[in-house]
């Protein structure tokens, strides 16, 4: 398999350390301890559990479905990793407190210095970023690849909002493109409660990237000219609930696929969707969110295309128990696993892979 080679064959690209090969033995699913926002109870003034993705991955070992030493370590994207997307002139603004108060909606951060705001904000966003873009390539080599963060939408290369500081899913496509064979054309499934303006500004004339979006049309940000991007364009009221949202889920996943088949999916599975939650205005159960889940990498699973799964938005107290059982009910689906390749059509080669803590000595397993 050509594309599977490190660094790709593409032209030149800076070096990075986001696409260093990680051991067979790891799952893909993508985490770091830094992913979490922890700084004087400063957290707690957003409406926001800051602390959700360390909850999942705590889940996930209580259910065994994965161990400190199984599981892919996410870096820190760096400078250079992120000029792949962002402007110069976007990365100096994020040098000010204030700008990045304004972004994350968490106001104190504006009397924060800014070493500090780099060091207890942005570096955590920062290596969620890096998360996602390592789990483009995880995707491409393994089928499928979940980072327990990311997903942050809004951002697109000059412009922050809605706690989005870095466009994490544009990076992870333009590296994709960039530096691996065979990868060219990839479809955005975005299911989070609010419409993903980033990454729809960052495609808009890029006919290499198809954008299905499915959010409440009443909510922030309502950006005419980003809905410009989305080729299936799903606006729901308030208070939908579950057995209307899964019929669309199911209809038009199907659908965007069907139109064009991509190379790579990147679910934006934001569970904002949630009933109760105080920024989506949406009614979907617990339940809902899983099979929802469900029903996406069975689409993508039926044709053989690699998923990446993003978890964005949604930060109620229940929140991360809701994302891992979803993910350990996809495993239990036979959807994601060390051979979730297999079958179905697909071309892909993945035979047996031990798993286990037998993957020590890698730099890049952990937690
Ligand atoms: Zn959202």
């Amino acid at each position: 398999m050509s594309h599977k080679e490190d660094n790709g064959g593409k032209g030149s690209s800076h070096r990075t350390d986001l696409y260093a090969s990680i051991p067979r033995t790891c799952l893909p699913i993508v985490y770091h301890s830094d992913y979490n926002i922890t700084f004087m109870g400063l957290e707690k003034l957003h409406p926001f559990d800051a602390g959700k993705w360390g909850k999942v991955i705590h889940f996930l070992k209580e259910e065994q479905l994965i161990t400190d030493g199984n599981i892919v370590e996410a870096c820190e994207a760096t400078e250079e990793d992120l000029l792949v997307v962002h402007t110069k002139r976007y990365l100096n603004r994020l040098k000010w407190s204030l700008v990045v108060a304004t972004i994350t909606e968490i106001p104190p951060v504006m009397f924060l210095p800014n070493f500090l705001v780099q060091r207890k904000v942005l570096r955590p966003l920062r290596t969620q970023t890096g998360g996602t873009i390592m789990a483009g390539k995880l995707a491409v080599d393994r089928g499928w690849a979940i980072n327990v963060g990311g997903g942050f939408h809004h951002c697109s290369s000059d412009r922050g909002g809605g706690f989005c500081a870095y466009a994490d899913i544009t990076l992870a496509i333009k590296f994709l493109f960039e530096r691996v064979e065979g990868i060219s054309r990839a479809t955005i499934i975005d299911l989070d409660a609010h419409q993903g303006n980033g990454h729809e500004r960052d495609f808009l004339d890029d006919r290499r990237v198809f954008i299905m979006d499915m959010y409440n049309r009443h909510i922030y940000p309502r950006d005419g000219y980003a809905k410009r991007a989305i080729k299936r364009k799903v606006e729901l009221d308030w208070g939908t609930e579950d057995s209307e949202y899964l019929q669309k889920v199911e209809l038009h996943s199907e659908g965007a696929l069907n139109e064009i088949r991509p190379d790579i999916i990147i679910y934006n599975a934001g569970t904002d969707i949630l009933d109760g939650d105080p920024l989506g205005g949406l009614s979907i159960s617990p339940h809902g969110i899983v099979k929802r889940d469900e029903i996406v990498f069975r689409a993508a699973k039926r044709r053989g295309i690699p998923i990446l799964m993003v978890t964005s938005g949604g930060y109620q107290k229940k929140t991360a128990r809701i994302i891992a059982d979803s993910i350990l009910n996809l495993h239990r689906q036979g959807l994601i696993g060390p051979e979730a390749l297999e079958g179905e059509g697909s071309s892909s080669m993945v035979t047996s892979m031990m798993c286990g803590p037998g993957s020590s000595g890698s730099t890049f397993t952990t937690v």
